[in-house]
């Protein structure tokens, strides 16, 4: 049977994923947890299905840059390059996804969900990532002056839903801030070195960048039970004050809650619907019925998944408290 275009895609994500050497101190990682890169850079076993969580989101990152480095390479042929290696004294590589010399810039490309807009971009570990190539661009390669850019593609819409344009952020280079987000790095391999682990950056098993729930997406850090072994929770601080908010917070979550139970019973008794439609629909042939002063058109769109990617933002957990 010929090779369907979703087993090719499969393939070349295992292939890229066998490439992938997890012990590899990574730069590109700099502002999520150290102490995850330690394990990571340790051997400590992963959690393999919190792993596979976000593959996807790299592969379908790496499709992208790969096309943007070919519009470049067109317009600078022969002077564009995809993963260019940037190295350091001290062995470590950081990657731009996409280096073109011509004009001294330095790209960085990011697929987000939508739903990231509502958080503030360019996000901040992005800016940190791309801020360190900038400082090893200076530092190490001796080049003044160069540009670096995120463009960030939407995966629900492509562009930027609001203005239905590319967005792009420039990103100057920082000396201070690029020594700090080195120094940091030094500390990370310092740990590798003396085999130990560094504090937790995350504050709670159940929070970010520990754990993550979205509608569509849950993820964790593939460390995190180890990490988190053994914890016990600390007793919650009373705060007499809060007292108000927190009773009518309850009451709109439960609020919240029922209007969704209401509107999940409405959404199951539509789909029944749904599917005594389609069973007309296929009997006349058509795609397009009346009747009773309405009409009904139907269109396919197969199934898709959309991922949402998480960053440091507040959720609130409300527990009822035993009297
Ligand atoms: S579980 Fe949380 S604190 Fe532990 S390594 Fe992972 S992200 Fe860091």
């Amino acid at each position: 049977m010929a090779l369907a275009s979703s087993d090719l895609i499969l393939r070349k994500m295992e292939e890229s994923q066998e490439r992938f050497d997890p012990t590899h101190i990574r730069p590109s990682a700099i502002s999520s947890c150290a102490r995850k890169q330690v394990y990571a850079a340790l051997g400590y076993p992963a959690n393999e299905e919190a792993m596979r969580e976000l593959e996807g989101i790299a592969f379908l990152g790496n499709l992208l840059d790969r096309s943007l480095a070919d519009f470049w390479s067109r317009m600078y042929p022969g002077k564009t390059y995809r993963q260019f290696e940037l190295r350091t004294p001290y062995g470590i590589v950081a990657h731009p996804d996409i280096w073109v010399p011509g004009l001294n810039l330095d790209v960085e490309v990011k697929s987000v969900s939508v739903g990231a807009k509502y958080y503030g971009l360019p996000k901040p570990e992005h800016v940190d990532q791309l801020q360190l190539r900038l400082h090893f661009h200076h530092k190490y390669r001796k080049k003044e002056g160069v540009r670096g850019e995120i463009i960030y593609f939407f995966r629900e819409t492509f562009l930027d839903p609001e203005s239905w344009a590319p967005l792009s952020f420039t990103v100057e280079y920082d000396a201070e801030k690029g020594q700090e987000l080195e120094t940091r790095l030094n500390y990370i391999i310092e740990c590798v070195e003396r085999k130990e682990l560094p504090e937790r950056e995350g504050t709670n098993p159940d929070y970010f960048p520990c754990k993550s729930k979205t509608k569509y997406l849950q993820a964790e850090c593939p460390y995190r039970d180890a990490c988190w072994e053994g914890h016990t929770e600390e007793p919650a601080t009373l705060v007499q004050e809060a007292e108000e908010i927190l009773q009518r917070y309850a009451e709109l979550d439960g609020m919240r809650k029922r209007f969704q139970q209401n509107a999940d019973a409405v959404k199951g008794e539509l789909q029944e619907l749904q599917e005594q439609l389609n069973a007309i629909f296929d009997r006349e042939q058509t795609e397009r019925i009346a009747a009773g002063g309405y009409s009904m058109k139907r269109s396919y769109t197969p199934p898709r998944k959309v991922e949402y990617e998480a960053k440091g933002y507040y959720r609130y957990y409300l527990k009822k408290e035993e009297k």
